[in-house]
């Protein structure tokens, strides 16, 4: 099926590109758009802008709902309002903590006794630079001569959009030849009385106006262990709700190892716990009741905030998918490899989508690929596989490629090397910083040159040592090719060069100095 659709739509590209496509090629087009995207986020925005600059007639509709306590934002979606960026920027502003007592060891004359973060100006200078990106994103949208609406589009039939052009306004229509859906998703409530009225969630944390102060992160994916980390760097006291295991979905060795390096930091997790309901106790401060659920024991403390990051769901509610036909799963939008949904001119990009990875680099170049397949001849398809990611806690956690259990279990573990060491990064000697949870790690096959299946660290920024190895991996990087490359030294990335020591050898990974 998927593939008979991707053969009919690049056929269908090879003319429009031998006929060197283009929108006035029909003197009375047949809709108002060639596209129409919904969601004006990472993917859809990539989606249009590449659209228009093949010549299309794009229209991208954005529209924020204001969250529960009523935290709303500009164009750009997730990622820049309440995603990646001030995620980034608050992990800034913790490390940076971190380092002007850092700075003393190293002979800085820095009183750092007295050093206090403000909440309030952290928190202005975060939504300053979203306000500057919002900006910007809508002079390009007018400069690629994309049209932008502020409102929410939903589907009337399969080729026309319906939204309202203000509140209380009359409905209005668009039609267009092919629809983008790019609605990306929003944080989960649980279903527990006061989750709503007094709980908050990423979409509120970054515009947050009071300190949040000793607050319950409920959730440990890599959104609740970020928060938490952060919060915990500027000074607040946050603890950590777990109902089963920290990052499920990644390398478990790696997360557990993630984990203790926050409990060492002073995060304490409340394990196999799961929240019963939330009060507003008399002196404004919030009551949570919660139970153990492998002892059984009920249990309450009292926090200033909960956040919320237990997942996020699919915004498909409002798009009146059954008028298009569109199929779904849950509340994500089932599409093949070439992202087109069961309606063959319908196609859903980002986070939308079912089963892909949920991160910002994916949503924009399945996107801005996408756009090229429709406008501009091209049949490359978004590759999904060995995307390399990270967790920004304040040992960062990176990696590429499989996890180990996963390398074992498609694999056999007698058919899987894994090469790993703990190190030491110099610049923590001086400030005598723990070392405890620096460690990396290379899963292989374990015959021939030994292709690399998975890298794994731990350690300071991750994400920067990770994005190079992860196009080696992508290239067919093997063990044989890692430990035949010359580091840079000194530099942590440099210790995936001198892995040396086997698990299966059962001999000490921990290095006796940093050079040897
Ligand atoms: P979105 O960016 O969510 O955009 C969808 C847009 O469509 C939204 O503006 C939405 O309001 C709008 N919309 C919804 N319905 C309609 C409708 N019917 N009509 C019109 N508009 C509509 N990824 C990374 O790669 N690195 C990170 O470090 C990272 N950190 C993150 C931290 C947090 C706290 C969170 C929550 C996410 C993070 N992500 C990160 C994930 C990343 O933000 C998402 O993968 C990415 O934003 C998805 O882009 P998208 O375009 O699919 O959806």
């Amino acid at each position: 099926m998927s593939t008979i659709k991707i053969l009919r739509s690049s056929t269908h590209n090879a003319l429009r590109s031998s006929l060197g496509w283009c929108r006035h090629a029909a003197s009375r087009p047949r809709y108002d758009y060639d596209l129409v995207v919904l969601g004006g986020g990472s993917a859809g925005l990539a989606c249009a802008k590449e659209a228009a600059g093949c010549g299309a007639r794009v229209l991208c509709f954005d529209y924020v709902k204001p969250t529960p306590v009523g935290t709303k934002w500009g164009i750009g979606g997730t990622c820049v309002n309440v995603g990646c960026i001030p995620k980034k920027l608050m992990h800034q502003a913790s490390l940076l903590g971190e380092a002007v007592h850092e700075a003393v060891a190293y002979g800085w004359n820095v009183d750092d006794k007295n050093i206090r973060p403000d909440w309030g100006k952290l928190v202005r200078s975060v939504q300053n630079h979203i306000k500057s990106v919002n900006w910007v994103t809508r002079v390009d949208l007018r400069d690629k001569k994309v049209e932008y609406v502020n409102s929410m589009g939903s589907f009337r039939d399969s080729h026309t959009i319906e939204y309202v052009a203000m509140p209380g306004a009359e409905h209005r229509q668009v039609t267009s030849e092919y629809v983008v859906v790019a609605v990306g998703g929003r944080p989960r409530y649980p279903d527990i009385p006061g989750a709503v009225e007094l709980g908050i969630t990423s979409d509120d944390i970054f515009s947050y106006e009071r300190e949040p102060g000793r607050t319950l992160v409920v959730g440990a994916g890599y959104v609740g262990l970020e928060c938490a980390c952060f919060l915990k760097g500027l000074g607040y006291e946050p603890t950590v709700m777990v109902r089963s295991i920290v990052l499920r979905g990644f390398d478990r060795q790696m997360s557990d190892l993630l984990a203790a390096m926050m409990t060492e930091r002073g995060i304490p997790f409340l394990g196999t716990t799961i929240p019963k309901a939330v009060e507003r106790q008399a002196d404004g401060r919030l009551l949570v009741r919660y139970r153990n659920t492998t002892t059984q024991m009920d249990g309450s403390d009292v926090f200033d905030t909960v956040l919320w990051a237990i997942g996020r769901k699919g915004l498909i509610e409002d798009l009146n998918l059954e008028a298009a036909g569109v199929k779904t799963h849950d509340d994500k939008i089932v599409v093949d490899a070439a992202e087109a949904t069961s309606v063959p001119h319908i196609f859903a990009v980002g986070d939308i989508i079912y089963g892909r990875p949920e991160l910002t680099p994916v949503a924009i170049l399945s996107g801005r690929l996408l756009a090229r397949r429709l406008f501009a001849g091209s049949t490359q398809l978004m590759d999904y596989a060995d995307v390399a990611t990270t967790v920004f806690t304040p040992l960062e956690y990176s990696c590429v490629g499989m996890s180990e259990e996963t390398a074992i279990e498609l694999r056999g573990a007698d058919n899987i090397e894994v090469f790993h060491g703990y190190y030491k990064p110099t610049e923590f000697f001086i400030p005598q910083k723990s070392v405890r949870h620096c460690y990396l790690k290379a899963v292989a096959e374990v015959s021939g040159d030994q292709k690399i299946l998975g890298l794994h660290y731990i350690g300071p920024v991750a994400g920067e040592v990770i994005q190079g190895f992860a196009a080696a991996l992508k290239s067919g990087l093997t063990v044989k090719t890692l430990l035949n490359t010359v580091g840079i030294h000194p530099t942590t990335a440099e210790e995936f060069t001198r892995l040396s020591i086997t698990k299966r050898s059962g001999r000490d990974p921990t290095p006796a100095s940093c050079c040897s």
